[in-house]
């Protein structure tokens, strides 16, 4: 195992003097490179490049009229799937290390590109370039922070590697894309998550000192389709706060500025997704983008119990109602919130639906966020397909 410790590099720069994007920077790794020296065509928040880079790893940009394209991306096909032996303490049933163990243990890939925590604090991200499975399992579970996954960059290099496998989040993926030809890999595959609302491990904590009854416990959360967040704590119980209920006043500030100005939820260059948001409650969701993405699936196809994505209900007016309630930093008291969040789960959307639902509702906060914020970004960091999502919405000034 070859592993960087997180910022090592950075810490030696002046802060700020090395990430162009600056506020805006989501610590993707690729500045603790000398891969910095493509920073202005590669970062997701200088150079905006989705439709292109679709095109030249897809083959082609998402089609605008297809609704399932316009939200999900470019795709060949979209399942619910879950491992049939899910595996122990992964986010979800662990298809994502399952992928990459595999990949490994075949002799596709010589190395993945994965996130562990570091020894001190369970959700301080650690990149690592793992070689065993071992390293991999030691990597499953979201670190849910920022993290600098790309500074592994340079460790591919010098590895000799000619095949590679990438696990990351949108920001990630994207810069990864645009340096990828210089690797001089002959074949890297890239595996992606979903990714909204990130936030720096001070966030993190604030989240967690704000929302659950006892932050020092949690091991792992979602905000999940029934309209709730689970905190799984170490003793296993589970806590629910509904999402109606959050100190939103509070928490407004938690997210770090590339979350709120990023229109890549999906991880649009991904060959593979594996997210949770498009399926029924307990099940993962898979877009495969492309035939890369496919011939990984088939490596564990006969590990998965699947199920054809479905869809259901109307977003539209519960997206429309949050866009002023979110604005103002409205809190309900706790019963009002339980209460609608059961009455939600009961007529709300779901499946595909829901996931279209959290996408609305964050391309609109996101949008608003950018045009008072960064108005001259507007234009250059929304993409085609967002800007047309969003103009479903009234939005306030
Ligand atoms: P596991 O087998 O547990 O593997 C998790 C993998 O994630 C590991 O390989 C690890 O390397 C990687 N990882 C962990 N932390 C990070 C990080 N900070 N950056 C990059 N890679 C990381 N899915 C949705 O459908 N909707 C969402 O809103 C959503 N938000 C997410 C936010 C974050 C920050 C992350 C990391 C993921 C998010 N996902 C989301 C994806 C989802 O939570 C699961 O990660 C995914 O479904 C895979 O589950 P699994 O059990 O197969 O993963
Ligand atoms: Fe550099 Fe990545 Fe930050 Fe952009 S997001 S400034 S590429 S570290």
């Amino acid at each position: 195992m070859t592993f960087v410790a997180p910022h090592q590099k950075a810490r030696a720069l002046k802060p700020g003097s090395r990430r162009p994007a600056k506020e805006l920077c989501s610590e993707c790794g690729l500045c603790d490179t000398h891969y910095i020296h493509y920073v202005k065509e590669a970062c997701a928040f200088l150079n905006q490049q989705i439709a292109a880079l679709e095109a030249t790893f897809h083959g082609r940009s998402r089609d605008l009229d297809n609704e399932n394209e316009l939200y999900f991306g470019v795709h060949q096909q979209m399942i619910a799937a879950r491992k049939k032996e899910p595996i122990e303490g992964a986010q979800w049933t662990g298809i994502v290390s399952a992928i990459a163990c595999t990949m490994l243990t075949q002799g596709k890939v010589e190395g993945v590109v994965c996130v562990q925590n570091t020894k001190e604090d369970r959700f301080q991200p650690m990149p690592i370039l793992a070689t065993t499975p071992e390293e991999i399992l030691a990597a499953r579970v979201n670190k849910p922070t920022l993290s600098p996954n790309l500074s592994i960059l340079e460790q591919i290099e010098k590895s000799g590697m000619k095949r590679v496998l990438a696990i990351g989040v949108g920001c990630q993926i994207q810069a990864l894309r645009t340096v990828e030809k210089k690797l001089g890999l002959e074949k890297l595959y890239v595996l992606g998550t979903p990714c909204v609302d990130n936030v720096t491990r001070e966030g993190l904590q604030k989240f967690l000192d704000t929302t659950s009854r006892s932050p020092e416990t949690v091991v792992h959360y979602e905000f999940m389709q029934d309209f709730q967040v689970h905190f799984k704590h170490e003793d296993g119980s589970v806590e629910k706060v509904p999402f109606f209920g959050l100190k939103t006043n509070q928490l407004k500030d938690v997210f770090a500025p590339s979350c709120l100005s990023c229109f890549d939820y999906v991880n649009s260059l991904a060959d593979l997704v594996v997210g949770y948001m498009g399926a029924p409650f307990g099940w993962q969701w898979l877009v495969v983008r492309n035939d890369t993405g496919q011939e990984m699936l088939d490596l564990v196809w006969e590990q998965l119990e699947t199920q054809a994505v479905m869809s259901k209900g109307d977003r539209h007016q519960a997206v429309q109602q949050s866009i002023p309630a979110y604005d103002k930093g409205v809190t309900l008291p706790m019963w009002a919130a339980k209460l609608m969040g059961v009455v939600i789960e009961k007529i709300g959307p779901k499946g595909l639906e829901y996931a279209r639902f959290s996408i609305d509702s964050h391309f609109t906060r996101n949008y608003l966020y950018l045009k008072r914020n960064y108005p001259k970004k507007l234009e250059s960091q929304v993409p085609e397909y967002a800007q047309k999502i969003v103009n479903q919405y009234k939005l306030p000034e």
